[in-house]
């Protein structure tokens, strides 16, 4: 029965809205990459402070930190030995040098811990971590 198939207008419509779904995915795709490019520019703008980490004096700092506490402090607290990579700011210097260059502000940390808990940290989540007893730390 042709009086039952719908109209072919009707068929159009439906093709126009695809088209604007695909459409509309597109432009939300673009506007995450020029977003997240956006907010690199932040990132940087909001740490002015960057180059003290190419100075010598930082450099040497990080380095005889790393000798001496060459494991990941928050992987230790799991009792998990990690090799640390990265000497982090406990306390966030925001550029002041007093508390860059304080050793007593400093501690090793592996990657992964830097890049998970740290941050959550920082934004002001709590971490919970557990314990090899499966107690909370
Ligand atoms: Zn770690």
């Amino acid at each position: 029965m042709p009086d039952e198939n719908p109209p072919p207008f009707r068929e159009g419509v439906h093709w126009a809205s695809v088209q604007d779904v695909f459409a509309g995915g597109v432009n939300d795709h673009q506007f995450h990459r020029a977003n997240s490019s956006g907010s690199r520019v932040t990132y940087r703008e909001k740490r002015p402070w960057q180059h003290l980490y190419g100075r010598k004096r930082w450099l040497s700092l990080r380095d005889r930190h790393l000798d001496e506490r060459p494991l990941c402090e928050y992987c230790l607290r799991r009792e998990v030995v990690e090799p640390a990579t990265i000497v982090d700011h406990i306390k966030p210097h925001k550029g002041d040098e007093e508390l860059f260059y304080d050793a007593g502000n400093l501690q090793s940390l592996c990657k992964r811990c830097h890049d998970s808990d740290k941050r959550l940290e920082e934004s002001g989540k709590t971490v919970i971590a557990f314990g090899p007893d499966g107690w909370p730390i």
